[in-house]
């Protein structure tokens, strides 16, 4: 039977194979594509030749009936699973009741319980505040914020290969030039880069990258004017780097004794994607501030920054805030996340997509040594691609592989400073039998190139 997009419904009952009904992209899309070109500004790529018409489970349903396995999750967002049944209730729920009155001017219970909870559940035990924003940019731009309040200081560190957004902080934060800053400075003062612990490159332990990293720090900066360092425990852009056991420990201890304010981004590892509700409790340490959204709200967009009271309680009232920032809807929509994160076995489940990812790939790096390394955890799992004899990163490679990937029907983005990695998304809500499919379908392409 040919399901027409029109009557589709997303959400866990789509059906769940990788059914190719056209070239892609297919007619409809490429009308699409046309009126894209001709609507929609240039610098706003899209990486697949598919347009969305539903999904959910692990796939996507394009305009003209292609069904694609989703190994993205548009980007790390989608993590129970698109249009999940009961953030769409909850959302339904909240959009017939009221859909803003901007939480500055009256306030509702939804954003008050979102807080209440990431309080509870981000770690730590100590007492925490959390406010609400849009974007995950503009939460990191707010934990800094906050970050230079507290502390009175200005200086703020971020690290080699770090991804932290696009606005002008960000960009700043940002290590990457293309696509990301190139062409946009000036950019922000006092942002300084430390080297990051990739220990596949640089071969150090976890305690010799932060000794040179905060060697580096108290030399060209200093503690005295360093507001915050901010880090994700794991990287997503830059190439799902896993620092060396103990050097986030190392970085954080630090902070702690000179006065730093240590920043956890956990936009794109929060929430069970890594096989723990957050990605720093693989390393046993607890942030003075933690920055979330992606994941956080089953698609809609919403971003947090939770942390330390006394940390959050020194901007003066009113300092914080913006129209949006945790709209009514996105707040229910985050607290039927939020239920599922707790009590949906979500964790065990990115657990159990790192053991078949993990052994699949490990099998294929024992026959391919263009494989230099399979990293990640949980449900963020990837490949880096190598020339073999080098050791140099190889982004045709992983270019051409991308690509054939997405000509069969397997959604797989790229990642990486030197774009030579491969990095698997899948939504937790994907069935084993399409982890696996668009696993081989990424394998076999592998093995053509
Ligand atoms: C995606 C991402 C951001 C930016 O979030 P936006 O919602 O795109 O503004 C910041 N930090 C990390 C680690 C991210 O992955």
């Amino acid at each position: 039977m040919t399901v027409t997009p029109e009557i589709l419904t997303g959400g866990p009952t789509l059906p769940q194979e990788r059914r190719l009904v056209t070239a892609l992209p297919g007619p409809r899309t490429a009308e699409l594509q046309a009126r894209k070109s001709a609507a929609v500004a240039t610098g706003v790529g899209v990486t697949m030749p598919v347009y969305a018409a539903a999904a959910g489970g692990g796939v996507v349903v394009d305009v003209d009936g292609n069904s694609l396995i989703d190994l993205g999750s548009g980007i790390a967002v989608t993590t129970l699973g698109n249009a999940d049944p009961a953030v769409a209730a909850a959302v339904a729920d909240q959009v017939a009741r009221f859909t803003h009155t901007c939480f500055m001017i009256t306030g509702y219970e939804g954003y008050v319980e979102v807080a209440e909870r990431l309080n509870r559940l981000t770690p730590g035990e100590h007492d925490k505040r959390t406010a609400l924003f849009n974007s995950g940019a503009e939460a990191v731009e707010n934990a800094i914020k906050i970050a230079r309040v507290a502390t009175k200081k200005q200086a703020v560190v971020a690290f080699d290969h770090a991804y932290h957004g696009r606005t002008n902080l960000t960009m700043s934060l940002t290590a990457k030039s293309m696509p990301y800053k190139s062409g946009f400075g000036p950019f922000a003062g006092e942002v300084y880069r430390a080297p990051m612990s990739y220990p596949y490159r640089d071969g150090l332990s976890g305690p010799e990258a932060a000794k040179a990293a905060l060697l580096q720090i108290e030399k060209q900066v200093g503690a005295d004017n360093l507001a915050a360092i901010i880090i994700e425990p794991i990287q997503g852009e830059g190439g799902f780097i896993v620092p060396a056991p103990g050097f986030l420990a190392e970085l954080s201890a630090w902070c702690t004794a000179n006065g730093v304010v240590f920043i956890a981004d956990e936009i794109q590892t929060g929430f069970a994607r890594t096989g723990a509700m957050f990605a720093c409790e693989h390393d046993g340490v607890v942030p003075d501030l933690i920055t979330t959204a992606k994941g956080i709200a089953g698609g809609l967009p919403l971003a947090a920054v939770t942390g330390r009271a006394e940390i959050m309680d020194a901007t003066h009232v009113g300092g914080l805030g913006g129209t949006y920032g945790g709209n009514p809807v996105a707040c229910a929509a985050a607290l039927a996340a939020l239920d599922a994160f707790e009590h949906g076995g979500l964790i065990e489940r990115a657990r159990q997509i790192e053991t078949i990812a993990v052994e699949r790939l490990t099998a294929a790096k024992a026959a391919d040594p263009r494989i230099g390394e399979v990293r990640g955890r949980g449900a963020m799992i990837a490949i880096e691609l190598v020339d073999p004899t080098t050791g140099e990163p190889d982004a045709k490679l992983t270019a051409a592989v991308a690509k054939a990937a997405h000509a069969e029907g397997v959604i797989i983005l790229t990642c990486g400073t030197y774009g030579n990695v491969i990095r698997l998304l899948p939504p937790l809500s994907i069935p084993d039998h399409l982890l696996v499919e668009g696993l081989d379908v990424l394998l076999a392409g592998l093995a053509r190139h």
